[in-house]
């Protein structure tokens, strides 16, 4: 199943750290580093994916090096 990936509120809490919230009002905080992405979202800890949450950081602070992203696979 599919969900939507519509955030709604991206908040930017310091120069690599974010409050981003999602449709269903879950607030995930993401980072990124010289280590490179982090976010407290289950598809990031559990699938260790490159996340919705991450993408529209990523696009929010003008970050282009999604291949810094070392959590696991980026699909
Ligand atoms: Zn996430």
């Amino acid at each position: 199943m599919n969900t939507p990936s519509i955030i709604s509120h991206v908040k930017s809490i310091d120069g690599d750290l974010w409050e981003v919230t999602g449709s269903n009002n879950a607030t995930h905080i993401v980072a990124h580093d010289w280590d490179g992405w982090m976010c407290t979202c289950e598809d990031h800890y559990f699938r260790h994916r490159f996340c919705k949450h991450m993408r529209t950081c990523a696009e929010e602070g003008n970050i282009t090096d999604q291949m810094l992203f070392r959590g696991g696979t980026n699909e």
